[in-house]
């Protein structure tokens, strides 16, 4: 402040100067000095209350800055945290933008399905429409509109009751209400009203829950189904109309619909067809091929004409032949059947019949064979021809009622351990013999239920089927033949088969018997038994042939009894006869080889052929035929040198083709004439054309080359051994 007075009065001084020139300087200084000071002092008193204005403003300031610091700090701190919150917002803006852009993409694609929903809704056929929870249209597609022969605004924000009048709205109320309370509802109407004329319709109505979860809407979506209907029903009259079986099947394995044949040829209900998987109703033995074909259906391919067999409610089979196509998509199977029962039995009866004619043709070329092979032979045919497991043959004799067992067949023999008995009376057997007591075929296809069985013997196989039949003959039962144990039921065909076949049989047997009683009557001599003089021409005019084709030597011997008129007469015819055969029997015990025959040539002459036989052993063989008359020793008072029964024989030989002898009569003669010379010769002799006979009737003596007939004929050399 003094500073400033002292500079106010220097500042001042020149002035002073100016005024007064002449006022002292010391009292001017003085006086400035004292104004100086006084200024001065105001000026320090007043720079002190300045200063200390200053220094409050300072402390002021000081404060102020440190407040202002803080606040600055604090500024700071907002202004990051609004930088930092006007980032966050950037980007939430940014984010923003992108999501209400995606919003927008969203609600315009919204808007396209939409728009796509109502035009489909539109373009469908069905008459869609929403109803609110007062029973309001909220919306109706063109379809409804157009059924109802109506507008938008005539339906939009109006009730059922309004639309479609009282009575149609308490029908439909159920189901509405039934929707409301959360369920979907189907059900088929013919709508009365004269909109939707005589059309069967679908109605649907599903539920649309608000977010709360309480249904405020239901959407009503009626379809005109009487096409489908007509189709269906369509479908249904060729389905039922259809004799052949038709049906649906799913890859589940079950049936999914089927026709009336379905039941008709298996005798299963339509419900159990439907509940049950249909391989169930194959016959197990086709079940693994059928299931094969089922699977190759769904894999897509169609098959045709493939064939399994179905078993009937009653047990019984029936043939089907199948063509299937699949529907993969659906998961189905579209299959028609034939039933090929028919077809196929008529085929295995001709097969079975051709099998049976060729089992007769067989039988009936048996005549040849032993009646034991001709019985087994039927019994094993019968057996197989009815698709049994046994077979047997019991004879019978009416008057004695009793049975005899002929024969078993193998698979008796094999199964059965029960004792054989051969014989018993009738009443003794069991319900297997009922043929002959009703005398009539009888068929047990229930054999174990039979109420009058009387059991089986011990170790007998279990029967379940049997069937047997009466054999006759002029009316009278000779026999019983059965089978047993066929899979299947007997039926009238096997019936026909065993009586037919055992019939042929009996009468094979029969017409055999008759025709070896006969042929020993045309063949044989009825006093001795020998072969007659027809079966010496027959065995002859084949050997003589067999000769000439083998070029072999034949021989024949012509025996004849000494002086048989004379036993006759003193004997007697009867003893003559006797006679006749013990000769004839001791002839013919010197036949030794087969190929050998001796038969009665006439009244009490013999003949003998032996094929591929020379002279010499034919003169041999007649030679031990005389001695073996003679060694009967048969008493004939009338032989007037051995006064005992003897015998002559002419013998021949010849080998045809070499030379002229070509002839069976010439042979004869030969032997004729050289039994002519034994006679001549005193009889009991064998004799052997002579030498001009043979070189005439170009027939060889027998023995060596060059031995004539004179060496031969009667000559004690020639009885061998006696
Ligand atoms: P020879 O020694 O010459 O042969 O004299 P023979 O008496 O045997 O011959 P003959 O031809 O004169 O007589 C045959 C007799 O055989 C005539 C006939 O009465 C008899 N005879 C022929 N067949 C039979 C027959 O079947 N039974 C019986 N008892 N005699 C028969
Ligand atoms: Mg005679
Ligand atoms: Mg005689």
């Amino acid at each position: 402040m003094f500073l400033v007075a002292v500079f106010a009065a220097f500042s001042l001084a020149p002035g002073w100067r100016a005024l007064g020139g002449g006022v002292p300087i010391a009292a001017v200084l003085v006086a400035a000095l004292l104004l100086a000071c006084i200024l001065l002092g105001r000026r320090l008193k007043h720079s002190l209350a300045l200063n200390n204005d200053l220094a409050a403003q300072a402390a002021d300031l000081a404060q102020s800055n440190t407040l202002f610091k803080v606040e600055l700090d604090e500024h700071r701190q907002v202004e990051t945290a609004l930088r930092r919150q006007k980032n966050h917002l950037e980007i939430q803006l940014k984010a923003g933008t992108c999501e209400l852009q995606r919003a927008e993409a969203d609600q315009r694609q919204t808007a396209d399905i939409l728009n796509e929903y109502q035009m489909a809704l539109e373009a469908s056929d069905d008459m869609v429409a929403v109803l609110d929870r007062t029973y309001t249209y909220r919306m109706a597609n063109k379809a409804f509109l157009e059924q109802r022969r109506t507008d938008r605004a005539a339906v939009i924000g109006r009730t059922v009751a309004d639309v479609m009048g009282d009575d149609a709205f308490h029908a439909l109320r159920p189901h509405l209400d039934a929707c409301f309370q959360g369920d979907s509802v189907e059900y088929e109407m013919v709508p009365e009203n004269a909109g939707l004329g005589n059309r069967q319709m679908l109605v649907r109505y599903y539920p649309v829950r608000a977010s709360a979860g309480r249904v405020d809407r239901v959407v009503s979506v009626i379809k005109n189904i009487t096409a489908l209907k007509q189709a269906e029903a369509e479908r249904e009259r060729v389905f039922s109309i259809s004799l052949d079986p038709i049906c649906i099947v799913g890859f589940d394995g079950y049936f999914k619909d089927l026709n009336t044949a379905w039941s008709e040829i298996l005798g299963w209900s339509r419900e159990e067809l439907l509940s049950i998987p249909w391989i169930s109703f194959v016959h197990p033995d086709d079940a693994d091929e059928a299931m094969a074909s089922a699977e190759k259906l769904m894999q897509g391919q169609t098959l045709r004409d493939f064939r399994n067999r179905y078993v009937c409610k009653d047990g019984r089979i029936r043939w089907l032949e199948w063509n299937a196509m699949p529907a993969e998509k659906e998961g189905r199977i579209y299959a028609v059947a034939r039933d090929v029962t028919d077809q196929i039995e008529a085929q295995e009866r001709i097969r079975l019949n051709e099998e049976r004619l060729d089992s007769l043709l067989k039988l009936s070329q048996m005549s040849g064979v032993s009646d034991e092979k001709i019985r087994e032979y039927a019994l094993e045919e019968i057996v197989r021809l009815t698709r049994s497991k046994a077979g047997y043959l019991h004879l019978f004799n009416e008057d004695t009622g009793s049975l005899e067992l002929v024969s078993w067949s193998k698979g008796v023999l094999q199964e059965c351990r029960a004792e054989k008995m051969r014989h018993y009376p009738l009443a003794q057997a069991g319900v297997w013999a009922d043929s002959i007591r009703l005398r009539r075929p009888v068929v047990h296809n229930d054999f174990a239920n039979l109420p009058n069985r009387k059991g089986m013997p011990e170790g007998h196989f279990a029967i379940r089927r049997h069937m047997s039949v009466p054999v006759l003959d002029d009316g009278r039962i000779v026999a019983v033949a059965g089978v047993g144990n066929k899979a299947e039921p007997y039926d009238e065909s096997d019936i026909n088969q065993l009586s037919l076949f055992m019939q042929s049989m009996w009468s094979i047997l029969k017409e055999k018997r008759a025709r070896h009683i006969l042929r020993k009557y045309s063949m044989e001599d009825g006093l001795t038994g020998l072969a007659n003089r027809r079966r010496l021409d027959e065995v002859l005019a084949c050997e003589w042939q067999r000769a000439k084709r083998e070029q072999q030597s034949l021989a024949l011997i012509i025996l004849d009894i000494d002086h048989f008129k004379a036993f006759n007469d003193f004997y007697g015819h009867q003893a003559g006869d006797d006679c006749l055969r013990k000769v004839a029997t001791r002839l013919r015990a010197n036949i030794r080889r087969a190929g050998d025959l001796i038969a009665r040539y006439g009244g009490e002459e013999f003949a003998v052929v032996l094929p591929n036989t020379d002279g010499r052993g034919a003169a041999e063989v007649a030679e031990a035929m005389r001695r073996s008359v003679m060694e009967l020793n048969l008493r004939h008072k009338g032989a007037p040198r051995t006064r005992q029964v003897t015998v002559s024989a002419g013998v021949a030989m010849a080998v045809p083709g070499q030379g002229a002898e070509t002839n069976i009569a010439r042979l004869i003669e030969s032997a004729d004439k050289a039994l002519y010379r034994a006679k001549g010769d005193g009889r009991n002799k064998v004799c052997g054309p002579d030498r001009a006979a043979a070189v005439e009737d170009r027939v060889r003596p027998y023995g060596a080359p060059g031995v004539g007939a004179a060496a031969a004929c009667g000559n004690d050399e020639m009885r061998v051994g006696g």
